[in-house]
């Protein structure tokens, strides 16, 4: 582990006031600071909570001791003196909660020294904080830290700036393919493969936690079976784990159009192939964001689980995660005509959106085959992403009376079929469209798998972040824990807390024990709540498809933290920010 502590106090409170309104300033909860003349035995007491070891077991009433960076004590601990004594009456009390899947680091890397503190409070990524999150995983192709850095810089880097939250790394395939073959579709020379495993070694000589892709995108499906396989034995070697954004999430990868002549992908087909890639190089393997998108794939998570499970029994070590929202972050985006598999991605990539859709055009009017193929493709896309009933406009500049309609109510309006009208919106204009690919009960029973953990998938607070980013876990907690029961509470806190610590291995973290790390969340039943929603745009569940959300907003902190702690700090204090930046890069050991 990285063991050097990074504490920075932000001018947070004021910052706060002006640009993050969804953080929430409850009134103090009410604490004694014992007034002894002699040194107080611990740092924090949190007194009287419910309190959630994080192995599934049911709440306890106990305090619970801080001193340093940790737990000391759990249990009833009388009138033992503190520095500080917090009543948590009738709160819960639970570890922090792991997030398996961020992409947050966009926030620590912020580093202007003429914006301190603007910085500062980027890289506390206090939506994270919200939610209760104290350990985000990075890495989902890329390597964070870049094709020309290392692991090692990252990590000083984020130790010398301070980081609102403990953060591991994953090095990414995408990127070491992108630095020894370039985004090209082709296969590694066996020297060229060489040259990634040593790539992959160099990562996890430096406390990588393992290796990560991204299948199911342009240049991530070049890939092959056995390439992933070669670099999963290199890391596997060291003790890592293999992570994937698997080749298909339905019916087909994202990439692939109906005219395709390569044979599509189904979700079922990918799963199976993560599952021979563990058993092959003897690696742990974890499926990011698992979900079933998608008209024809609706209802197939219980065969996607069902193969996982038999994977499990097998004894190939495979997890999963989700995030429990029904639009996806391509869904936020529709893009109903694609180019790559048109003009190929050395073409495409060096022309402009506006250039891009003339040639399609032209081509479209030159060439009737072409033409009646690209129908045929639309058409598909538009079954792999959710429907016309569940496409949205949410900005269409020509006609402002289009945006908050379905695609479906649209063609009905101009009298024309749906590809007519995707053509029109799409292809001839610029909408913005966004989808709900995913319905409620496949969601539902992703989360009653034990092996798959809540995850956010989410990024740093900013202008293109979807609601996950602030909403994920006291969404989890309000809506299908508390209101509609879908899992149990004890459930969920081991599957945010110790399942994702044991999936990546990390021993000090994840449960609430003596001798743990003292990140630990309190929570308010009453209020727990996230605020973020679509943008102008209905939160869709399948039993209220219409219902239309006018003010809304994906950029609302969530309520109902009300203390945070990481590494022994408090960072939510009263449901505020203190401004402090205590999170500890973590590195495997
Ligand atoms: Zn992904």
């Amino acid at each position: 582990m990285y063991r050097k502590r990074t504490t920075r106090t932000v001018l947070a409170v004021f910052f706060l006031g002006a640009s993050l309104p969804g953080v929430i300033f409850s009134a103090p909860q009410e604490e004694t600071t014992l007034q002894t003349s002699e040194e107080p035995s611990y740092d924090i007491v949190l007194r009287g909570g419910r309190v959630f070891d994080g192995s599934g077991n049911p709440w306890v009433y106990a305090d619970v001791a801080i001193k340093g960076n940790d737990i000391v004590g759990v249990g009833d601990l009388g009138d033992a003196s503190a520095e500080r004594v917090i009543d948590v009456n009738g709160k819960f009390v639970m570890p922090g909660i792991i997030d398996l899947h961020s992409h947050a680091n966009s926030g620590f890397d912020m580093d202007d020294s003429d914006e301190r503190e603007a910085s500062d409070l980027a890289r506390a990524t206090v939506n994270n904080l919200t939610q209760g999150i104290t350990t985000v995983l990075f890495g989902e192709g890329g390597s964070i830290w870049g094709e020309d850095s290392s692991i090692q810089d990252k990590a000083e880097e984020w130790s010398r700036n301070g980081i609102g939250t403990n953060a591991a790394m994953l090095a990414g395939i995408g990127s070491i393919r992108n630095k020894v073959l370039g985004a090209v579709d082709a296969s590694p020379t066996p020297d060229q493969l060489e040259e990634m495993k040593a790539l992959v070694g160099k990562a996890m000589e430096g406390g990588a936690f393992g290796i990560s892709n991204a299948l199911d995108y342009w240049n991530g499906h070049f890939a092959t079976t056995e390439e992933i396989i070669a670099l999963a034995q290199e890391a596997a070697a060291y003790g890592g784990m293999y992570v994937s954004h698997i080749r298909s999430e339905g019916t087909r990868s994202i990439w692939w159009v109906a005219s395709d002549s390569s044979p599509r992908v189904t979700h079922l087909d990918a799963i199976q192939e993560i599952i021979d890639i563990g058993r092959e190089a003897g690696i742990r393997v974890h499926i990011l964001h698992i979900k079933s998108t998608g008209i024809p794939f609706w209802g197939r998570s219980r065969d996607a689980t069902a193969l996982i499970e038999k994977g499990r029994a097998e004894g190939i070590d495979i997890t999963a995660d989700q995030y429990p929202y029904t639009s996806s972050g391509p869904d936020r985006n529709t893009q109903l005509f694609k180019w790559e598999p048109y003009l190929g991605e050395a073409v495409g990539r060096e022309l402009e959106v506006a250039e891009r859709k003339a040639l399609i055009r032209q081509r479209m009017e030159g060439d009737e085959v072409f033409a009646t193929q690209l129908e045929k493709d639309v058409m598909h896309e538009i079954l792999a992403r959710g429907g016309a009933d569940r496409m949205f406009v949410r900005a269409f500049e020509p006609d402002s009376s289009y945006v908050g309609r379905t695609l479906e109510e649209i063609a009905e309006l101009r009298e024309e079929n749906l590809f007519e009208t995707g053509r029109y919106l799409q292809l001839d204009n610029d909408a913005q469209i966004q989808s709900y690919s995913m319905i409620e009960d496949d969601l539902h029973h992703y989360m009653t798998r034990d092996y798959i953990a809540p995850a956010t998938d989410g990024g740093a607070a900013g202008p293109r972040a979807h609601p996950r980013s602030y909403g994920t876990f006291p969404r989890m907690l309000r809506k299908y824990v508390l209101d509609e029961g879908v899992i149990t509470l004890p459930f969920f806190v081991r599957k945010v807390t110790s399942l994702p610590a044991s999936i990546l291995g990390i021993k000090d973290r994840g449960y609430l024990k003596e001798g743990y790390k003292a990140d630990i969340l309190v929570f308010d039943a009453e209020t727990i709540q996230d605020r973020a929603t679509f943008d102008r745009l209905p939160d869709l569940t399948d039993a209220k498809l219409s219902e239309f959300i006018a003010d809304g907003d994906p950029h609302q902190n969530s309520e109902g933290i009300e203390y945070l702690l990481i590494n022994g700090a408090l960072v939510i204090d009263g449901g505020e920010f203190t401004g402090e930046l205590a999170g500890e890069v973590i590195l495997r050991r």
